[in-house]
């Protein structure tokens, strides 16, 4: 697997394209009017790991809010507004690290040239996101259907606004909510373009089906070396659209973030009560912050190898198990003592 090099660019202190990490990212589900509220959910993002978070920028009312939760995060912030120029510079004033919206949606190119110019003042990114649900009619008409190519088509085009007007600070997204679109649209869009890629399928819906939906159509791409920036789309807390990135991510080796837990899916031979372990084990460790690997197994075929090559492990035996640490047998324990001997050994890591 090797990434496809990207322009780099920056949203506020995160790098995004070239060599920099993939970034995950979020948008907060509150409303943005109420400042608290969603100031207390981007702590929550951050302390989940996201890396920027999305605010939805509907009015006035809300670029005024804006402003005053970008003064009490310490995240960046991406001000996602659509058609109402005004709107984004209001964002752009009230100190956002990116926008998100299509210059051919504004209208006069006045208003375009006049928002570039604010964005080039304070070098600020836009994020062009093209959706296949909300695509130009013509467009839609000349290729029948929100195909891949109709997709790329449309980001040409409003790519071709902002480098006209010498604006190059451009991320893209290609997003449609079924699978192979997307993923056709992103291969065909970086055949042709070295823009930094925000990945992403479009309202994937609920989980575990949205999970699902967006492991696959990010883990082929990501997996192909596309995608800069990611943000996994569910109807769920934004907590959660975060913990999905990161398993994605990790799945594939490329960023770890917390505790992996490996385990295996238990048969006839497991001696030990390994589904109520893992699940205890899961609620008691996600407050620790570690990013480690640690295994649980049910028996002594596969899980010596496993708890050996994870920071931490158990192999189980007949109501109890061996616990490993650093690929090393540390002690036997008792089924009723492993899930606090698990806990307290991975405190001392
Ligand atoms: S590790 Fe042992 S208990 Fe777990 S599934 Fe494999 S054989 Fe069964």
């Amino acid at each position: 697997m090797s990434q496809t090099r990207t322009r780099k660019i920056y949203v506020g202190t995160v790098a995004v394209g070239g060599d920099a990490p993939i970034s995950v990212q979020s948008m907060t589900k509150t409303p943005t009017t109420d400042v608290q509220a969603t100031v207390n959910q981007i702590a929550a993002l951050k302390e989940a790991g996201c890396d920027i978070i999305r605010i939805a920028v509907l009015n006035d009312d809300a670029a005024e809010a804006l402003s005053k939760i970008k003064r009490s995060v310490s995240i960046p912030i991406i001000a996602d507004i659509h058609f109402d120029w005004k709107l984004a510079l209001k964002s752009i004033a009230g100190g956002v690290d990116g926008l998100r919206i299509n210059p051919g949606n504004i209208g006069a190119l006045w208003k375009v040239k006049e928002l570039v110019n604010a964005c080039k003042d304070k070098g600020i990114p836009i994020r062009i996101g093209v959706n296949a649900g909300s695509l130009q009619k013509d467009i839609l008409m000349s290729y029948g259907h929100p195909t891949p190519e109709a997709i790329v088509e449309s980001a040409r085009r409003h790519i071709e606004i902002l480098e006209e007007m010498d604006f190059n600070l451009i991320k893209v997204s290609l997003k449609a909510s079924n699978v192979p679109s997307t993923v056709e649209a992103y291969r065909a869009f970086s055949r042709q373009y070295d823009y930094p890629l925000h990945i992403g399928v479009s309202e994937a819906g609920p989980p575990p089906s949205g999970i699902i939906k967006s492991a696959v159509g990010l883990g082929i791409l990501l997996y192909e070396g596309i995608g800069d920036t990611m943000r996994v789309s569910l109807t769920a807390q934004p907590e959660e659209e975060v913990k999905t990135a990161y398993s994605i991510l990790r799945s594939i080796g490329l960023r770890a973030h917390g505790i992996d837990i490996i385990s295996c899916p238990t048969c006839g031979r497991t001696r030990i009560d390994l589904i109520n372990l893992v699940k205890e084990a899961e609620e008691r460790l996600r407050p620790l912050k570690k990013t480690i690997t640690v295994a649980i197994m049910g028996c002594e075929v596969n899980g010596p190898g496993e708890a050996k090559e994870a920071d931490v492990g158990i192999a189980g035996g007949n109501g109890v198990g061996l616990l490993f640490k650093k690929g090393v047998v540390v002690k036997k324990v008792m089924e009723s003592e492993l899930l606090d001997c698990l806990v307290e050994t991975i405190s001392t890591l």
